[in-house]
């Protein structure tokens, strides 16, 4: 995507960023603060997000707040004493980046561990989920409220050995669309990114043989995650963009 954005495209903005620890998230919350954004970093490695909030306070990012939630043990309960908390200190969300996945088993759908399915089914949907319903309320005091889904090619044609990652983005996409419609008529847009092949663990993972310097990297396709949090995008709502447009799916040769 050729999107240039102001450098104060996120000033004042108030953006909480899930999976801020690693991979995408972090190189997302590190360019939203470097646009000016308040960022509230979660994850389930206190470790690495405090890493993550020094690396944006030594660039001479605004104050961040790390949270620690796990999403495969998350619960509607523990997801809306977090909105809790966080309301306390921050009158609203303008952005939510739903950015953590578990990638779970690569492998036929007759081999998929029932016990995998049912994690990445919860890390990827049932606990996404519950911590938007919790968020919500936060969002809605936004006067341009932007909620982003991570989905995936997978997630909207299904490929042999994908099994619960597909399903489980299928699911997303399926969460992005209702949302999307039920608040078409507030400030709030719900939309999905689909980042395509990006030179991460996650992606390593799924692809042991391929050279990760074929692939793009999170810096690269930062200027899709900018355009969504940022006013240019403001009229969007229901879709999903792809962060690199004529990307064909697979493996990079
Ligand atoms: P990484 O594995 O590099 O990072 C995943 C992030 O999610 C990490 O911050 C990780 O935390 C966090 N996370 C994982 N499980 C949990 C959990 N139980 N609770 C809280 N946080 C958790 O993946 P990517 O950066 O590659 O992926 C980011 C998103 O993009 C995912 O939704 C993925 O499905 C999607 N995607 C990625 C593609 C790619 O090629 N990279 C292609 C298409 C989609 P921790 O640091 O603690 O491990």
């Amino acid at each position: 995507m050729h999107y240039q954005p102001k450098k104060d495209l996120l000033q004042n903005r108030i953006i909480l960023v899930t999976g801020a620890s690693d991979g995408i998230g972090r190189e997302a919350a590190l360019t939203y603060a470097r646009h000016g954004a308040r960022l509230i970093l979660l994850g389930r490695n206190e470790d690495k997000l405090r890493d993550v909030a020094q690396a944006i306070a030594s660039e001479g990012g605004a104050p961040t707040r790390e949270y620690i939630l796990d999403l495969l043990t998350c619960t509607p309960e523990s997801c809306r004493e977090l909105a809790g908390r966080i309301a306390t200190e921050y009158p609203r969300l303008d952005g939510v980046l739903h950015n953590a996945g578990l990638l779970g088993e690569v492998c036929p759908m007759d081999e998929q561990n029932p016990e995998i399915w049912q994690q990445v089914m919860q890390v990827n949907v049932n606990g996404t989920f519950f911590l938007t319903q919790a968020l919500l309320p936060l969002l809605l005091q936004s006067d341009s409220g932007s909620l982003v889904f991570t989905s995936s090619s997978v997630g909207r044609q299904g490929r042999a050995n994908w099994g619960a990652y597909a399903a489980s983005k299928f699911a997303t996409e399926g969460m992005m669309q209702v949302l999307a419609e039920e608040y078409q008529s507030r400030h709030l847009r719900v939309n999905c990114i689909n980042p395509g092949g990006t030179r991460t663990s996650m992606r390593a993972s799924a692809f042991p043989s391929e050279d990760p310097l074929k692939l793009k990297t999170p810096a690269d396709i930062m200027p899709l995650y900018l355009w969504l949090m940022g006013d240019d995008s403001r009229r969007k709502t229901g879709m999903t963009f792809d962060a690199q447009p004529g990307r064909k799916p697979g493996i990079s040769q």
